[in-house]
């Protein structure tokens, strides 16, 4: 990804100052914390956010954080007026859809009524089902697959991710509200710069709860519980959630391997990138999640950077101690940096999103 901070000064504003420290993780302390940074700038979205919607494509590498981010929004301002739209997910889902019959049927006559494209309404649905190995999914199929989406929810503002995904689809892009009648919204492009080593790390400690598919990090995201296995001598985390009983976290097969095992995606994603900062006459946002250790002092609190875990046993006691310290990468560029945890990236985005919509002049 090209240097493209520069466009966005915004980026460099300091956010440092509030003496007062918030504990990240609990959502009652995150509220007070969105309170004391941006209490003005929520107000003025919200005032927004009554009357009228945008659009947002999130734009970022794979594992980036565009799902964490999207969640936030929702709880700073409701689902009633945020709407998440993963195309993963969506194609995923449809996919079910198709094995129940009552389902399948409703699909498939939307599509009958609004897909348009090259291959018929069947071709596609092999397709989506991975029937056939020489038709990918067109962008046509996604296209109406994402409209129903729409079509099927409220009005709201929508996170959309995973669309454009290649470089063909950023052309759609641009005509996309039209579609969707979504005419007069602002569309924006929300682009995450995010260093591979903190998606490489992130991929290689991630752990999932075997019975609730919770996603935690032993190394960077703990859960309240962490066990420790004395055969294969290795820490675990225990899944919070009360209906899984104390269920033990697992990885997940291919993680170990870390981003070499989706180099070609996160290349094409940096093509994409690029190529959206070509355009013109539309609205780029820049979010960074990083920042250079020597500027974090006058910028960030301690409690906004994310911290890295490590683990002891007690010989005796048997106990698990928790060791806790700022996790310090090397950016793209080699320089030494902390990675930002998902709260302050989100107040850089209300900050944008109040600029590019005007609001508060
Ligand atoms: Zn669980």
């Amino acid at each position: 990804m090209k240097n493209y901070e520069k466009e966005f000064p915004l980026l460099k504003i300091k956010m440092r100052g509030l003496s007062k420290s918030f504990n990240l993780a609990d959502p009652i302390e995150r509220k007070k914390y969105f309170q004391a940074k941006i209490g003005q700038e929520i107000t003025l979205l919200k005032k927004y956010l009554k009357n009228n919607s945008f659009i947002v494509y999130f734009l970022g590498k794979k594992n980036a954080g565009k799902g964490t981010y999207t969640k936030l929004m929702m709880e700073i301002f409701g689902q009633d007026k945020i709407g998440h739209i993963s195309v993963g997910d969506m194609v995923r889902s449809a996919h079910q859809e198709m094995n129940d019959q009552k389902r399948k049927k409703e699909l498939v006559n939307y599509l009958n009524k609004n897909y348009r494209g090259y291959i018929s309404v069947d071709e596609g649905i092999d397709a989506l089902l991975g029937r056939s190995t020489k038709l990918l999914l067109p962008t046509e199929f996604i296209l109406t697959l994402i409209k129903r989406e729409i079509d099927g929810m409220d009005r709201k503002s929508l996170f959309i991710d995973g669309f454009p995904r290649d470089l063909d689809q950023v052309s759609y892009s641009l005509f996309f509200r039209d579609l969707i009648n979504y005419r007069t919204d602002p569309d924006i492009f929300v682009v995450i710069d995010i260093p591979e080593s903190v998606i490489d790390v992130r991929m290689k400690n991630r752990v999932v709860c075997p019975k609730c598919h919770t996603p935690r990090s032993l190394k960077l995201l703990l859960t309240k519980e962490v066990g420790y296995d004395e055969d294969k001598k290795e820490f675990y985390l225990l899944c919070d959630n009360p209906q899984c009983q104390g269920a033990r976290m697992i990885g997940k097969e291919g993680d170990e391997l870390g981003i070499e095992s989706i180099r070609k995606r996160l290349e094409l994603d940096e093509q994409l990138i690029d190529k959206v900062f070509s355009l013109h006459g539309l609205h780029k946002i820049l979010l960074k999640n990083t920042i250079p250790i020597t500027m974090a002092k006058d910028y960030v609190n301690d409690y906004e950077i994310t911290p890295e875990y490590s683990y002891q046993l007690d010989a005796k006691t048997k106990q698990v101690k928790i060791t806790e310290k700022p996790w310090v990468i090397k950016d793209d560029k080699g320089k030494k940096a902390y990675s930002l945890l998902a709260p302050p990236v989100v107040i850089s985005l209300i900050k944008q999103l109040v600029k590019v919509l005007n609001l508060g002049k």
